[in-house]
């Protein structure tokens, strides 16, 4: 769809953006620390292996989230096949279908299989009333998820993985620095991964990290981070090259330091967007609580085409000739990518909550790149598509609902 609003001669001349408006712009720290940081790594010809920084970035994750052990990783992926692997995790592993495809594929990888659970639709994150029936004497565990910086059911997840014997990790990639009945995310399960990709709302380029409060597990991800290296000639483990290198570790500690700041600015934007969508019919923006303390670097939307009278992808493609690049997070789904796919054909039929999600969920875009004007001008544009949704549709050719 090319198509721009001013094309449909409904915009009244409003020019396009003027600049180009992204899902996923990084948050940046203080660039004076970051650089001082890269001539003190320089200096000290220290780059990578366990170096000063990566140390202390570990260190003030482990302050920041009470937790005993924080092992930091090259990426999130990484750190996720380390600790599936550590956890020796094999046959089957329950994850949902609703979540970024470095889930599935992190087991897969390592030739587990993974069973994807339908998510639920108030919460958006694994529906735990599905799991037991996907329990078979070939599953090993459950990986939870906690989407857009909201935990998934933790303590259900728990009970199920004790009952059933099952080893429960994290996926906590969206939820640094958020909380689950008052205790901070990475202090629950065997152990939870965290990304610092530059999308993320921390960053560090790119990196991750492995949290436990488990000290022989914390020694196991250690060993097979370094290529199982014990000492100098003594490899006692089969290992990879999960190192973080020392300037990933310069701006993942630059950027912890204004973590409070970035928080404060998407917080603000989460309350604009909200005040900005309010009573359009059909756009319902992702709720938080108000007990548990989120991150808001994700503004979700679910887009309900019977009522905003466009789908969520005529929208997402509208946006688009407006220069605004919202994202369709996690279209078209872990289930409908390969190898998925091809392997369980139709697994779609056990994820209905999910299909829906998939056909509803658009992120638009906030952080500490987004200003107050461009908030409101996206909003403005979705409520200018909201009014006109049937004279848009019409011109557009779509079929009448
Ligand atoms: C970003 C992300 C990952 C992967 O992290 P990388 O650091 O990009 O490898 C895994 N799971 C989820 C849910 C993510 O959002």
């Amino acid at each position: 769809m090319k198509t721009n609003l001013s094309d449909l001669a409904i915009f009244g001349g409003t020019p396009a953006f003027e600049n180009t408006l992204h899902v996923g712009s990084p948050n940046i720290g203080d660039r004076k620390l970051l650089m001082k940081r890269i001539n003190d790594l320089l200096d000290r010809k220290w780059l990578t292996n366990d170096g000063l920084f990566v140390q202390e970035f570990e260190h003030r994750i482990c302050k920041l989230l009470g937790v005993k052990h924080c092992i930091a990783t090259c990426n999130g992926t990484i750190a996720l096949e380390i600790a599936i692997r550590a956890a020796g995790l094999t046959g089957e592993v329950i994850i949902p279908s609703f979540t970024f495809i470095a889930t599935a594929h992190s087991l897969q990888w390592q030739e587990i299989t993974p069973v994807f659970c339908d998510s639920s639709k108030e919460q958006l994150t694994i529906d735990v009333s599905k799991i037991e029936a996907l329990i078979t004497p070939r599953t090993t565990g459950i990986i939870g998820v906690h989407l857009w910086g909201r935990p998934c059911n933790i303590d259900v997840l728990k009970d199920i993985a004790e009952k059933h014997k099952l080893k429960l990790l994290f996926d906590a990639s969206h939820a640094f620095s958020c909380t689950y009945k008052g205790k901070m995310i990475g202090n629950f399960g065997l152990a939870e991964v965290f990304s610092f990709h530059a999308t993320k709302f921390i960053n560090s380029f790119e990196g991750g990290a492995v949290v436990t409060n488990n000290d022989e597990f914390a020694e196991k991800i250690r060993l097979m981070r370094n290529f199982g290296f014990a000492d100098y000639d003594d490899v006692i483990y089969i290992g990879t090259n999960g190192k973080m290198n020392e300037i990933s570790a310069a701006m993942g500690i630059t950027s912890l330091e204004s973590l409070d700041n970035f928080v404060s600015v998407n917080k603000a934007n989460y309350q604009k967007y909200k005040k900005e969508l309010m009573n359009i019919p059909g756009i319902k923006l992702l709720q938080y609580n108000n007990k548990d303390k989120a991150n808001y670097q994700f503004i979700v939307v679910l887009v309900e085409e019977e009522m905003f009278q466009l789908s969520r992808d005529d929208l997402y493609h509208i946006l688009k000739t407006e220069n605004i690049f919202a994202r369709r997070y996690f279209y078209p789904g872990c289930h409908k990518m390969e190898p998925y796919r091809s392997y369980f054909p139709h697994a779609g039929l056990l994820l209905p909550q999910t299909e829906k999600l998939l056909e509803q969920v658009l992120c638009l875009p906030t952080g500490t790149a987004i200003h107050e004007k461009n908030i409101l001008k996206i909003c403005k544009i979705i409520r200018y598509i909201a009014n006109n949704a049937s004279f848009i549709r019409e011109k557009l050719s779509i079929p009448k609902l």
